[in-house]
């Protein structure tokens, strides 16, 4: 990129003292500057418009600065940006709260309101551990998650990561060691034998008298690898927690708010797990907030134990302002002809990248709801694709093997068409090397 000097300023300052997610400081890969957003529009520094394939990491489903949303942020840093929720409460927690428990599967009535996705997972997995201590089975206290599962960056959730992708190789000795079963079966559609069911059960039966929960990503398993798996697993995972008595986390921080067709991915199987985690799209991708959502059973439980409260409650908890965000994303969502929006995008997808699993190369492609991934042979053609995509006027930030895309809900048709036409070009260009 042609920076000003201004700008090459800014970007020499951010190479040697800035940490970005997964990266080295001093930076050796310099960050593109970017000045503004509007709707699926990204401005750079350079004054170049490009179309977001990305949506934040899957947050910012209405796109940016959506006339709706910002005005109810404005009217709430007027009112009151913050305050402690210790002993206090407010009308953003409380209408928030309420669109939670009406929109989430039935059951989920208790909410936790946490600052980022990996916390709502580590006060999931606390909900869970402190449940089976009330019980006095304290015994159960390990965690069954699934291979290529992603449930955050924090220690206990790391734990419960794929431990070949995670971190566990770095934090060996002091991750707490995790049950894993095999992944499912990939695909959505797919006629499954139900090999990956069984192992889970063996599992689940060999355990049973130490598992406190099971954790996973409803439908699709996202940072672990972009898989997407059937429901009728879902439904099984349901009921092998519900037989050998182990807690369901099911955590819907990538999946939840529509992505992949259903509001939220358990209604594929229409289960209701005992505990459940959003976050991301939340706020429609403005402010960092998260929830945790549990059943009164587990909640009651807890309650009636020793020393009978949660013990958890982070400083910004319930934050007003990222509340009040939710509340004008979630009705803008409520809205918006959000399941047709989302089948169009799929229709796009699936006719424009599925050419490309003719090439020599790549592995497959698949598409759900308002998401699409080309799955290579390599793993390092991730940056020169990127590069051809950004020439060809698209955000996008593969990783490894996966070149993937999750724009907003609303996306104009034509800029969709630039998005899915950068992926094919710049796909195309890396194989033909
Ligand atoms: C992103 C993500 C998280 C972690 O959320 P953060 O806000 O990054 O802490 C947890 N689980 C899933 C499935 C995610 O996609």
């Amino acid at each position: 990129m042609n920076y000003s000097e201004h700008w090459q300023s800014l970007i020499d300052y951010d190479q040697q003292h800035i940490w970005h997610p997964y990266s080295s400081s001093p930076n050796p890969v310099a960050p593109l500057g970017v000045k503004s957003t509007q709707g699926s529009l990204i401005t750079l520094a350079d004054n170049r418009q490009v179309v977001d394939g990305m949506s934040s990491w899957w947050a910012a489903i209405h796109g940016y600065n959506h006339p709706q949303i910002n005005a109810a942020m404005k009217a709430q840093i007027d009112t009151m940006p913050h305050i402690m929720f210790g002993g206090l409460t407010h009308e953003p927690a409380v209408e928030l709260a309420k669109r939670l428990v009406e929109l989430t599967p039935a059951g989920l009535d208790k909410v936790f309101f946490a600052d980022s996705g990996s916390v709502s997972m580590e006060v999931a997995i606390k909900i869970a551990l402190q449940y089976w201590i009330s019980r006095q089975q304290s015994q159960k206290n390990r965690l069954l998650s699934i291979r290529n599962g992603y449930h955050g960056d924090t220690f206990a959730t790391m734990a419960v990561c794929d431990p070949v992708n995670g971190m566990h190789h770095l934090f060996n000795d002091v991750l707490r060691q995790s049950l894993f079963a095999p992944a499912p079966q990939m695909g959505f559609a797919t006629e499954s034998d139900d090999q990956d069911i069984l192992e889970l059960e063996r599992l689940l039966q060999q355990h049973r008298h130490e598992i406190a929960a099971l954790t996973l990503e409803p439908i699709v398993q996202g940072a672990g690898g972009m898989r997407f798996y059937r429901p009728a697993y879902l439904e099984a995972v349901r009921e092998l927690c519900t037989k050998y008595d182990v807690l369901m986390i099911s955590d819907e921080i990538a999946t939840g708010f529509g992505r992949t067709g259903k509001l939220f991915a358990c209604e594929w199987a229409g289960i209701t797990p005992d505990i459940m985690t959003v976050g991301k799209a939340l706020t429609g991708g403005n402010l960092t907030l998260a929830a945790t959502l549990c059943t009164e059973t587990v909640s009651n439980t807890i309650c009636e134990g020793d020393p009978g409260v949660l013990m958890h409650g982070p400083t910004f908890m319930a934050n007003p302002l990222a509340c009040a965000t939710a509340i004008a994303s979630i009705d803008l969502l409520m809205e918006s002809p959000w399941q047709q929006q989302i089948k169009q995008i799929e229709q796009h997808l699936h006719s424009e990248l599925t050419p490309l699993s003719k090439l020599d190369g790549v592995t497959d492609v698949r598409v759900l709801g308002a998401i699409g991934v080309v799955e290579l042979e390599r793993s390092d053609l991730g940056p020169q694709i990127q590069a051809a995509a950004l020439e060809a006027g698209a955000w996008i930030r593969p990783f490894g093997k996966l070149i993937y895309t999750m724009p907003a809900f609303n996306i104009p048709e034509t800029q969709l068409g630039i998005l899915s036409k950068a992926i094919v070009t710049a796909v195309t260009q890396a194989q033909a090397l």
